[in-house]
């Protein structure tokens, strides 16, 4: 039996291809309350769901086709945003876990509504011991923890490249607004702002910046937030426009970790790594959910292969993965170098310094 620590969208993905295998495979997943994001799906993503046999998990609660992305970066016109692979999805990435994981169950795959507190190596596979007071031996593991990354001790390497956060809320549209189903990203001083429709007629919006930057007080007081709206011209209007504008300092921010961190090793033993728990990434490009469901699906491969004796599906996965991971960080940090008009600003020097 395998086990898969963990029921965001790696686990899941990790679970269901296990299963597609006709292995034996245990799901950890406390069912706990998480963030509501909205978040944007790549046409990337949703090619994984669709070879997991999930293409009509994006229902109307989960996701609305994106009609456009625009952005104020690098000049300060509104511009539209070319995907060459298409527009992706928005969603609600809550909906999407919850809506899996249902399905996960109905196939029969056990879930077992506890954390797991540590895990030991043992010659044939790990024992993990759970949070209920019993244990769980399988003849392999896979981490999906996120940026818990339980597993991720000495041996990991684990490094924190940044100091992402996000200051962020979800507002319930006025009856009478239409937005397009179109994201914003706005470069400010700061960092920079987010904007996305989500189903169920909401509106994400967030401000990412470094934890150091973000004024005292943000997550206590609304009028902070709203206040650093009014530097983000094409934000601002935004928001009025849809009549939210007012609303944003009766609704103090949460903040949450955004950081990017990776992990050196993915394969540990018995113990492979996916999504967040190996590497956690800035979500300018949008690109965390393609690689969560990637890597579970991909890890998952990789530990039927290493329980049979053959250690090369999980060389492979490392080495994709490191490899995919290092054009990511240099597309980003392209993608930061074309923002020049903040470039004296603690946020944007930080981003223009050249990669180790
Ligand atoms: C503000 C924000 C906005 C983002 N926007 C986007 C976006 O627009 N597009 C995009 O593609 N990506 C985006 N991302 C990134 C994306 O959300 C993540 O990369 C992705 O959700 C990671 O999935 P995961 O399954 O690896 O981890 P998670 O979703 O974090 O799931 C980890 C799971 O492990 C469980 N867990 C933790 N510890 C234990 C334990 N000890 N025992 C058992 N279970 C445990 C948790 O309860 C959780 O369910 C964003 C991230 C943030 C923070």
């Amino acid at each position: 039996m395998i086990i898969v620590v963990g029921a965001g969208v790696a686990g899941l993905a990790a679970a269901r291809r296990l299963s597609m295998q006709g292995q034996k495979v245990t799901l950890v997943a406390p069912q706990e309350p998480q963030p509501s994001f909205g978040e944007t799906l790549s046409e990337r993503g949703a090619l994984v769901l669709t070879s997991l046999g999930w293409a009509t998990c994006l229902t109307e609660k989960v996701a609305l086709r994106s009609q456009g992305r625009f952005s104020v970066w690098g000049g300060e016109g509104l511009r539209t945003v070319q995907d060459e692979d298409g527009q992706g999805y928005l969603l609600d990435k809550a909906h999407l876990e919850q809506e899996l994981l249902e399905r996960v169950q109905k196939e029969g795959i056990p879930v077992l509504n506890t954390r797991v507190l540590s895990l030991e190596h043992k010659p044939e596979g790990v024992l993990a011991q759970l949070a209920d007071g019993s244990s769980l031996e399988g003849s392999a593991l896979i981490d999906c923890t996120g940026r818990a990354a339980l597993s991720a001790g000495a041996a990991a390497e684990r490094r924190r490249l940044d100091r992402l956060v996000a200051a962020w809320q979800v507002f319930d549209l006025p009856e009478g607004a239409e937005p397009l189903a179109a994201s914003l990203i706005e470069a400010v001083e700061l960092g920079w702002w987010y904007l996305s429709p989500m189903p169920g007629h909401r509106l994400m919006v967030a401000l990412f910046s470094d934890s150091d930057l973000l004024p005292d007080g943000l997550s206590r007081d609304g009028t902070v937030w709203a206040g650093l709206l009014s530097c983000a011209d094409a934000a601002r209007v935004r928001m009025e426009s849809l009549g939210l504008e007012s609303q944003m300092a009766d609704h103090s921010p949460k903040v949450s970790a955004a950081a990017s961190c990776m992990v050196s090793y993915f394969v540990e033993g018995r113990i492979l790594r996916a999504g967040d728990a190996g590497a956690a990434m800035d979500p300018l490009a949008a690109n965390g959910l393609a690689t969560a469901l990637w890597s579970g699906s991909q890890a998952a491969q990789a530990a039927v292969a290493l329980i049979q004796g053959n250690p090369e599906p999980a060389r492979n996965y490392e080495k994709d993965y490191l490899m995919g991971l290092l054009g990511h960080l240099n597309a980003q940090h392209a993608l930061y170098g074309m923002e020049q008009r903040f470039k004296a600003q603690p946020f944007w020097q930080r981003r223009h310094r050249p990669l180790d």
